[in-house]
């Protein structure tokens, strides 16, 4: 693909004078431009690149065929349910007589769309055992957002001021402590066993009058499940606290067992990751969020409520924490879910989560003679590697060793996204697998070859690992220098 447009900017494309466009002459009277304001005019000429119609089709094109997706190859980035999206969900949300709706229109024009969302929210509370769900929230972290409102806002209405902590695990994901800080929240680590779960231990004395509730994922970010979850519920409830689920990882457990049933008050689902909606590149996503009852009241603005006489209608209640998006949120994204969750049904749900937990223990299984597998024995979705084994070139005490990063980077040589890497903190050299239920054994097996292949080039060739990659249209970037010098215009570049 190796051609004149390749690996160019599209300003370095241009040429003075030409255009892809020809429009008939202006005929316009000139001076309505005078009215214009003076400060609201352009003082300088807008650079824009000048190119002809075939140029700008073949850079993006270009362009876009350097990017890498689920719909390009195998994806097997942990924490993130990189699931392949079948393309009926985009043909049902792409249909007119959704995508021509307007948001403001009354109601009952709109009794079809609302019947959907209504759906949406009925479906996710059977799956998760919750009474009622909003699909308002934009993504997971929104959702954590919104879910510690809702908690802040029973609190609040109980006349429990003092409740301002809010317990993390250690293996917790990123937007956990960060969504309980913009919520106003104190963050509380509470640390993990050896074997990777909470441990009950070290939560007890953090437990007192000022906890607002504690945020628990499950399975965890290591793809282990929390067993002790009845007893950390009983604890949390007994002190006052409210028990918040971290959804992102429900895909191993759909249709097996419910969070509501374990004791879990309120919790997201993120629709991108487990219910198969395009996913990646900072949205558009969804993460609804589902509540138990007595607690639907705190839920955000505006809610889909069904009438006696089966219509359906928008509701604002006085008690809610406020609105948290624009109208009904991505509507598009929850149209797909809905695609997706109908066209599999209650058995192949249930099938979905199984399958995804056969292959990720099928993948660990084959590859922890070359790399360190850190926490052993059955895991759900996904697991944890904690690099290569030292006889691969692995020992990290070592300041020459093959890293996960040159592992990670190696794999993009081979034509395979790499898996999420250091990440969770808990290890050194963390290498987070999870092939999703999509991916065909043939897929799998090949994977696996390749990480293979790998570890015996980073014993015997370890240079040419820690060069990697030699084949993508860019080397190994700094990417220290791309979060503190980042260059967003052409003009930074010149
Ligand atoms: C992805 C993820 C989130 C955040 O979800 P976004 O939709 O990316 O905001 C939170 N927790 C866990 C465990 C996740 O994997």
């Amino acid at each position: 693909m190796n051609n004149q447009y390749y690996g160019k900017l599209i300003f370095e494309l241009s040429r003075p004078g030409r255009t892809g466009y020809s429009l008939p002459k202006n005929e316009l009277p000139q001076h309505s431009l005078a009215d214009l304001p003076t400060a609201l005019r352009r003082r300088a000429p807008l650079s824009l690149p000048e190119v002809d119609e075939p140029t700008v089709v073949r850079h993006y094109t270009n362009v876009s065929n350097n990017n890498f997706g689920v719909d390009t190859g195998f994806y097997p980035l942990g924490s993130c349910t990189m699931k392949y999206n079948p393309k009926i969900n985009e043909e049902v949300a792409a249909l007119p007589s959704f995508t021509a709706l307007h948001p403001a229109q009354p109601a009952d024009t709109v009794q079809g769309a609302l019947h959907v969302y209504y759906n949406v929210q009925r479906i996710l509370s059977e799956i998760a055992g919750m009474n009622e769900f909003t699909l308002n929230p934009y993504a997971g972290a929104h959702g954590e957002l919104t879910g510690l409102m809702v908690i802040r806002s029973y609190h609040m209405a109980r006349g429990d001021a003092r409740r301002t902590k809010i317990i993390v695990p250690d293996s917790a994901h990123g937007t956990n402590p960060a969504s309980a800080a913009v919520c106003g929240l104190q963050i509380v680590e509470v640390k993990s066993t050896p074997d990777g779960t909470v441990d009950v231990d070290d939560l007890r004395p953090l437990l007192d009058e000022t906890v607002a509730g504690m945020m628990m994922t499950n399975p965890n970010t290591l793809g282990i499940f929390e067993k002790e979850i009845p007893e950390i519920a009983r604890l949390v409830h007994e002190c006052g606290g409210l028990m918040y689920y971290d959804g992102a990882n429900l895909n191993p457990m759909l249709g097996v067992c419910r969070p509501g049933d374990m004791g879990f008050d309120v919790m997201h689902i993120n629709l991108h990751k487990t219910f198969s909606t395009p996913h990646g590149g900072g949205g558009p996503g969804a993460g609804p969020v589902g509540v138990r009852h007595g607690l639907e009241q705190f839920l955000p603005n505006p809610r889909v409520k069904r009438a006696d006489d089966g219509s359906f209608y928008l509701s604002a209640d006085d008690t809610a924490l406020g609105s948290i998006s624009s109208f009904l949120g991505n509507y598009g994204i929850l149209l797909r879910a809905y695609a997706y969750l109908l066209s599999l049904g209650c058995e192949h749900l249930r099938m979905a989560g199984q399958l995804s937990v056969l292959n990720a223990n099928y993948v660990k299984e084959s590859l922890k003679d070359y790399y360190k597998l850190p926490i052993p024995g059955l895991c759900k979705h996904e697991f944890v590697f904690d690099g290569l084994r030292e006889a691969y070139g692995g020992d990290h005490h070592d300041p020459a060793h093959v890293t996960t990063l040159d592992v990670a980077k190696r794999l993009l040589d081979y034509g395979f996204h790499a898996p999420t890497i250091y990440f969770p903190l808990l290890f050194h050299e963390a290498m987070m697998i999870e092939p999703t239920e999509t991916e065909s054994r043939e897929t799998l097996d090949a994977f696996i070859e390749v990480m293979k292949t790998i570890a015996e080039e980073a014993r015997t060739n370890p240079e040419l690992v820690k060069g990697a990659p030699h084949h993508t249209p860019v080397r190994r970037l700094d990417d220290v220098k791309a979060v503190k010098e980042p260059r967003f215009t052409f003009n930074d570049y010149q």
